[in-house]
């Protein structure tokens, strides 16, 4: 009710206000028709109308013409103050008022339509492109989701694999010790093979702190909030770190190191590099057979600072180059191997550096070579 009531008051608002133009324009004109001649009246009236039309809608303006029409015709146009009209020319004016009336209002309408279109054609976009945001972010969740099951799975296996194994073996060591203690032992033990149980331990304690330290490392990558401690270090000091740690691994091969004369200083976590290079270093070690060389390398390209190593084991076959960067990734065809954890580490230790790292097959067409970049100059 209150609607309706409030439509038809701005209905005759809207009929009123137009009529009441023309009745005071009238009425002024009125007063001054000795000065003023018909034409200038009738322009005024046809502009009042084009306003009307405009502002107020066609109908509105139609009521406006009629008003027009009658004042100009009664009060105007000789003979004044009759209905009837000399002239048949002043005809013309009638029909004017009426023209404008209906063209301008249409005119208006068409305009003020195509403004409710597009309107609409924005609501309408706006629409769809929130729903696409909406199916970009369910599907995006639904991979996130996908993502966390295979790693959840795979986190699985290398818990049963790297957590179960060690803690197998330190159990069964601990109980042999135990139960060659104390006056109920059920074993003897000589001096050696009790130091053979405590090394096993000791080698198992050691292994399970690795896996969780590379667990701690790698998400700590993953998550970026790895702080890069970035300093100007020179490779060959990098280099010399990783393979003073690698030392022991690497007691059963031929060690050969090239390295590019005045190598520039890198802007880099040094800590971090070293890492890099060790788990290269590690791997060659496990997957090339004793007492074949692994070469260490390091030279300048454009603007980066390259360093490959290379061994002379089985290499790793092309269609797996790329998986070997993933977490838990492990070649089947080597016995040995590790968590499976290392060069997906080293993989963001450089992305964070902003270089790059892949895998090419050996020199002379032997084993694997690991290759990463890190840029010689970045803005920490
Ligand atoms: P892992 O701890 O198993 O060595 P990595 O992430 O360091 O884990 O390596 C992933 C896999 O890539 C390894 O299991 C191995 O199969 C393969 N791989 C890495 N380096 C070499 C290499 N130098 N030669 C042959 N295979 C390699």
């Amino acid at each position: 009710m209150e609607k309706i009531s409030k439509i038809i008051k701005t209905k005759i608002f809207r009929y009123g206000f137009a009529v009441s133009g023309i009745f005071v324009s009238a009425f002024m004109f009125e007063n001054f028709q000795t000065r003023i001649n018909s034409t200038t009246v009738a322009l005024a009236f046809l502009l009042w109308i084009l306003i009307s039309a405009t502002f107020l809608g066609r109908n509105p303006a139609l009521l406006a013409s009629l008003a027009a029409m009658l004042c100009f015709n009664f009060f105007f146009l000789p003979p004044v103050r009759t209905w009837t009209i000399s002239d048949p020319q002043n005809l013309v004016a009638w029909g004017a008022f009426t023209v404008t009336a209906i063209i301008a209002g249409e005119l208006s309408a068409y305009a003020r339509r195509r403004a409710l279109e597009a309107e609409k054609q924005k609501i309408e976009i706006e629409r769809l492109y929130n729903e696409l945001q909406d199916a970009f972010e369910k599907a995006s969740r639904a991979e996130a989701l996908k993502q966390s099951e295979k790693l959840k799975s795979s986190l699985l296996d290398a818990v049963t694999h790297d957590l179960r194994t060690p803690l197998t073996s330190i159990k069964a060591s601990v109980t042999t010790l135990l139960d060659s203690e104390g006056g109920h032992r059920t074993i003897e033990l000589d001096t050696e093979s009790r130091l053979e149980f405590l090394e096993i331990i000791d080698e198992e304690t050691d292994r399970l702190n690795n896996f969780i330290e590379g667990m701690v490392e790698l998400a700590r990558v993953e998550a970026g909030s790895m702080r890069l401690r970035q300093t100007f270090s020179s490779i060959e000091e990098i280099i010399s770190t990783a393979l003073k740690r690698a030392e022991n691994l690497l007691k059963n091969h031929r060690i050969r190191v090239e390295l590019e004369k005045d190598l520039p200083l890198v802007s880099v976590d040094a800590k971090a590099l070293a890492e890099v290079v060790y788990t290269l270093l590690d791997n060659a070690s496990k997957y090339s057979p004793e007492n074949s060389q692994i070469t260490v390398k390091a030279v300048v390209t454009g603007e980066q600072v390259q360093i490959s190593v290379n061994d002379e084991g089985g290499g790793i076959s092309p269609e797996i180059r790329e998986k070997v960067f993933e977490k838990f990734f492990r070649d089947e065809v080597n016995p040995v191997g590790g968590l499976g954890l290392g060069l997906a580490i080293a993989h963001g230790i450089i992305e964070s550096h902003g270089g790059k790292i892949w895998i090419d097959t050996g020199e002379n067409e032997k084993g694997a070579k690991i290759i990463f970049t890190v840029p010689i100059e970045k803005e920490l």
